[in-house]
């Protein structure tokens, strides 16, 4: 999957950048960050990029990321097949994206745009 140009990363992605940012010498040099619902990549030169967790990362029969709410999901003992114990997405279902959970920092934006 692509990345995401992120012109305005949230704070604590810059935060990392700034502790971090050291280490990107080389222009294929980068940085990734796992955040609650994205994967962030901080690029040589400060430029930001997301992607979704589960698009980032691999999702197994009986680990992954829930495409759904982007938690991390395991099989439990029980499970007759991988479960999100947290939106209740399984393993064969189509994924509805409109019932993602907002990590806060989603949370804290739609706050800020309601109040004006
Ligand atoms: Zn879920």
């Amino acid at each position: 999957m692509s990345w995401e140009r992120l012109e305005d990363p949230p704070r604590w992605v810059r935060e990392v950048y700034e502790n971090d940012g050291w280490q990107l010498k080389f222009e294929d040099d980068y940085l990734t960050v796992n955040g609650d619902t994205w994967v962030y990549k901080i690029e040589f030169g400060e430029q930001y990029y997301r992607q979704l967790k589960s698009d980032y990362y691999d999702t197994t029969r009986n680990e992954g990321t829930c495409p759904n709410c982007q938690a991390y999901v395991r099989r439990l003992d029980g499970d007759r097949f991988l479960i999100c114990h947290r939106c209740g997405w399984t393993v064969g279902l189509p994924v509805l994206r409109w019932l993602r959970y907002p990590s806060w920092v989603d949370y804290y934006v739609e706050k800020l745009l309601n109040r004006w």
